[in-house]
């Protein structure tokens, strides 16, 4: 299905419909500045509306999941909204933030952090949950640690625990900090991780909503998605749709890494044109437009676009979809023509190699293949037939594993066959031209 064309410019938020006011930490995270800058702010009300109410506010805001998948949060949610069956409900936070080139939650808990632990007890009405867990990457140690003062004093200050903020709802929060492994910000995983086991992926079904953590119903949300539903239930679900394009709707945390002028991670409106995101926010490309080379536009797992298309695309799921890439984690990475582009797509797959679980066939001995042929190319060593041995190991891995690492494996790499083939093949002439003895049938 191709999406809809874009019916104005999008960007260019305005101050006030900024929800995270406090990126990088310039005023205070504690609760005093927390209250100053709008968070608890009729949370009682909220609550007391009922989950059936939040439910349908964040139906109506329209927001997909902030993780990656873009799932829509408030179908998400509801999938807990059923009859009591004797075991408590969890609500866990995936703070296990890992995937390269994303920088956002960190600068939600290490600034807003309150904005998080209302999101969470918002979130567990919503789902009648009774606990929140927040699984926060092990790396995170400033982090972890301003999300526990926040903690703290919202227990203190009886916002959360036993009759939270006066409304006979009782609700805990729990920090719990991982060990810096990048599959348990899979949902499984990282519930397999909270038990206390590998942090290795469970097959599905049954659902996280149906059997989760401790075997309770349990749903595995994005820190930014939990963070965004107070301001959604206090400035209403159509205010929040009303930014960016229909099934895009919002405001978003964009990270910009990469050659910019000013890498930064920044909250603008959904639909942002990709070039408009960069020239507005980054100080454009280093070295000027021209010099661009290509955009990996959501994380290190959506396949890498070359210039051309990124003079146009708009940031959001559907138009990324439609040029074979993805939003993902909207962690833009920036290559200028200064770039090897084998050698960083190569360094993409070493590091999908590193993190597989390794228990399931085509991701563990594939990401090793893939990995193996793609330094064969940076090394000059590989010959023309491998270029469709890669894309044929690519394919058989993509959708053929417990969960989505392979196939995050598979999309840089397919991405760079499809839009960076002359490089592939530059790259073996090159080495052909240097090494005129080599006899390279011998690599094939
Ligand atoms: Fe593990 Fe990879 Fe299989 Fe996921 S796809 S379960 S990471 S082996």
């Amino acid at each position: 299905v191709q999406s809809s064309p874009p019916t104005r410019t999008y960007g260019g938020l305005k101050d006030q419909d900024r929800i995270f006011t406090n990126l990088y930490s310039r005023h205070d995270f504690r609760l005093k500045g927390a209250l100053l800058r709008g968070d608890w702010y009729k949370t009682k009300e909220i609550l007391l509306k009922g989950h059936e109410w939040i439910l349908q506010e964040m139906k109506t805001s329209g927001l997909r999941g902030r993780g990656g998948a873009g799932f829509p949060t408030g179908l998400k949610w509801s999938f807990m909204n059923k009859p009591p069956d004797g075991r408590p409900r969890y609500l866990v936070v995936n703070a296990d933030e890992g995937e390269p080139g994303t920088c956002k939650d960190r600068e939600i808990m290490r600034g807003d952090p309150h904005k998080l632990v209302e999101g969470c007890l918002i979130a567990g009405r919503a789902m009648n949950a009774t606990a929140a867990y927040i699984y926060i990457r092990g790396e995170f140690y400033s982090e972890a640690s301003n999300m526990q003062e926040a903690i703290n004093e919202a227990y203190a200050e009886g916002l959360i625990g036993k009759n939270a903020c006066g409304t006979g709802y009782d609700f805990d929060v729990y920090l719990h900090r991982g060990a810096g492994a990048y599959i348990c910000g899979e949902e499984t995983a990282l519930i397999e991780s909270l038990e206390g086991k590998p942090g290795k992926p469970r097959l599905k079904p049954p659902f996280p909503a149906d059997v989760g953590l401790f075997g309770c119903p349990t749903t595995v949300s994005n820190v930014e998605t939990v963070a965004v539903a107070p301001t959604i239930c206090r400035r209403g679900g159509s205010w929040f749709a009303s930014f960016g394009r229909e099934r895009n709707a919002g405001t978003k945390l964009f990270c910009i890494s990469g050659h910019v002028n000013n890498p930064c991670t920044v909250e603008d409106e959904m639909s942002i044109p990709l070039r408009d995101l960069i020239e507005r926010h980054c100080g454009g490309v280093r070295g000027g437009w021209d010099n661009l080379l290509g955009i990996i536009p959501g994380g290190s797992s959506v396949p890498v676009l070359p210039k051309d298309i990124c003079e146009d695309v708009l940031m959001d799921f559907d138009a990324l979809r439609d040029v074979q890439s993805g939003l993902g984690t909207a962690a833009v990475i920036v290559m200028d023509k200064s770039t090897d582009i084998v050698a960083a797509i190569a360094r993409l797959s070493a590091f999908y190699k590193h993190e597989s679980c390794g228990q399931c066939t085509p991701c563990r001995e594939g990401t090793t293949w893939l990995n193996n042929i793609m330094w064969r190319f940076v090394q000059g060593h590989a010959t023309a037939r491998e270029i469709d041995q890669l894309q044929e190991l690519s394919k058989g891995i993509e959708g053929h594993t417990i969960c989505a690492l392979g196939d995050a494996a598979a999309w840089p790499v397919q991405g760079l066959i499809r839009h960076f083939r002359p490089q592939l093949e530059a790259r073996m002439l090159d080495f052909a031209r240097e090494n005129p003895d080599v006899d390279l049938s011998k690599f094939s």
